[in-house]
């Protein structure tokens, strides 16, 4: 343990004072501040007295090989805060060059937003710490504005990034857990080519006249890339653009891992048995359907003697020994013509991402009625919402009492933080509420029923059907 008398008994010979004494310094990382401040003549023999006998390495920023594609990513706000720059991440260290030799952050590398590894310093002046992060400034590289809000909104593990512009400034907003929180607000003439860059990036028009536009951005930097996929609407002010990040290093989890209820996950794992029919996952954007679907095939890639094929927008995760097809709207490859094609294959059992449309609703529930297992998502919020809308799309509901089989409506509700008891702390960014469950119900319907009218059918499902709800521990709030 390195004390200050310590930094004080190695100080003294160099100072060529005897007996220093620093009572007002408590600790050595604020009494080697003062030091340094004080006395930067001998700033560099300090630090070559401190390596000498600790296990810490002084460096010349000429000797420094930067391994900018092994280096975790850094904020540069956040790395000139807390002095300190990334040179290189193993599996379990991380390489910084800092100007204190005792910086916090050494020890605590949460602080400066490091990953939680053991911690290599490497010494130099602070005079040389700054020409470093001057060079960095001045290579423009890879901290663009956006690059800093992709490393930033990677780090606070948010789901989405959301862009608004008003009449003077261009509004950054992540969302965490579910809950909006601001990260920066730019002023429009310092980012003038933002939004636009943005929108080439994600391969979207430039058009003069702003229209709501769909698009993809693939981000990389070092060893870490995010999926995003991008949506922009015009508003009276520019546009409003949406980020949704998709995380594809993220393994699949499994299905007794997502956070049902013992009931409902036998409820849900006993339909996917079924060898036909339609399993639908509903829930909001957010809701974590896509995450449910992926569990499902993984219990279903299982079954070696079953083709898989899916019909995907976009693809988020690989799955092995699965066909997966990805949409693409501007050929012309929709989850309809999409699914009409794949069906020509005749596979066993069939995913189609999303049913947006009457079209691919008609086809997925054909497809369930002879003779295949077919997985699906659908934008609403309960199980009968789910009934309306397979009735707006005007589907016989014959075909709904013969082919649906089971209905799962999900949401993922915030959990109140465990380090605070909900009043707000610094580890929940004063929220009161830190991660998410999932709350879920689950209608099975395990035998075809004869429904002839939609009115008639929705209390006939919830009869003869099976409603499973998540239950809630005592420890978890009421959502
Ligand atoms: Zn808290």
């Amino acid at each position: 343990m390195i004390t200050t008398q310590w930094v004080s008994d190695i100080a003294s010979p160099i100072l060529n004072i005897s007996n220093l004494s620093f009572p007002k310094y408590k600790t050595p990382d604020t009494l080697y501040h003062y030091l340094q401040t004080h006395y930067p003549q001998v700033e560099e023999q300090l630090l070559q007295a401190i390596s000498i006998q600790s296990d810490h390495t002084y460096v010349s920023i000429e000797d420094i090989v930067w391994e900018s594609q092994r280096s975790c990513l850094q904020n540069m706000t956040l790395c000139r805060q807390h002095r300190f720059f990334p040179l290189f991440e193993g599996p379990s260290q991380v390489g910084i060059l800092v100007d204190n030799p005792f910086n916090p952050i050494i020890d605590t590398p949460e602080l400066a937003n490091l990953p939680a590894k053991s911690i290599i310093p490497f010494t130099t002046t602070s005079s040389q710490l700054n020409q470093w992060f001057h060079q960095i400034h001045q290579s423009n590289q890879p901290y663009s504005i956006l690059d800093q809000i992709m490393i930033d909104a990677h780090h606070s593990h948010a789901t989405d990034i959301h862009f608004s512009e008003t009449l003077t400034h261009i509004h950054i907003q992540s969302r965490i857990d579910g809950l909006m929180n601001p990260m920066q607000s730019l002023i429009k003439t310092d980012a003038p080519y933002l939004m636009n860059q943005i929108k080439v990036l994600s391969h979207m028009d430039l058009g003069v006249t702003p229209y709501p536009q769909d698009g993809h951005y693939h981000w990389k930097a070092g060893t870490t890339s995010i999926e995003c996929r991008v949506s922009s609407i015009p508003t009276q002010f520019g546009e409003d653009i949406v980020f949704r990040l998709m995380t594809p290093d993220t393994a699949i989890k499994p299905l007794n891992k997502l956070g049902l209820s013992d009931d409902l996950y036998q409820a849900f794992s006993q339909t996917l048995l079924q060898p036909n029919g339609l399993i639908l996952i509903t829930g909001p954007t957010g809701s974590g359907k896509t995450t449910t679907l992926y569990a499902a095939l993984e219990i279903l890639r299982q079954k070696k003697d079953k083709t898989i094929i899916t019909l995907e927008d976009p693809i988020e995760r690989n799955i092995p020994g699965v066909r997966q097809s990805q949409i693409n709207s501007k050929s012309n490859y929709t989850f309809s013509s999409g699914l009409k094609a794949l069906l020509r294959q005749d596979p066993d059992i069939i995913m189609v991402g999303e049913i947006r449309d009457k079209e691919t609703a008609q086809m997925a529930l054909d497809a369930a009625y002879t003779g295949h297992l077919v997985l699906s998502t659908l934008h609403t919020n309960s199980i009968e919402m789910t009934l309306h809308r397979l009735a707006s799309f005007d589907i016989d509901p014959f075909l709904i009492g013969h082919a649906l089989r089971c209905i799962v409506t999900q949401n993922l509700v915030p959990k109140s933080c465990p380090h605070c008891n909900h009043s707000g702390c610094s580890e929940c960014r004063f929220q009161g509420v830190l991660g998410r469950q999932l709350q879920a119900e689950c209608l099975t319907i395990p035998e075809p029923i004869a429904i002839s009218d939609y009115t008639e059918g929705t209390r006939l499902l919830f009869e003869k059907g099976q409603l499973t709800k998540s239950k809630w521990s005592n420890n978890d709030p009421a959502p």
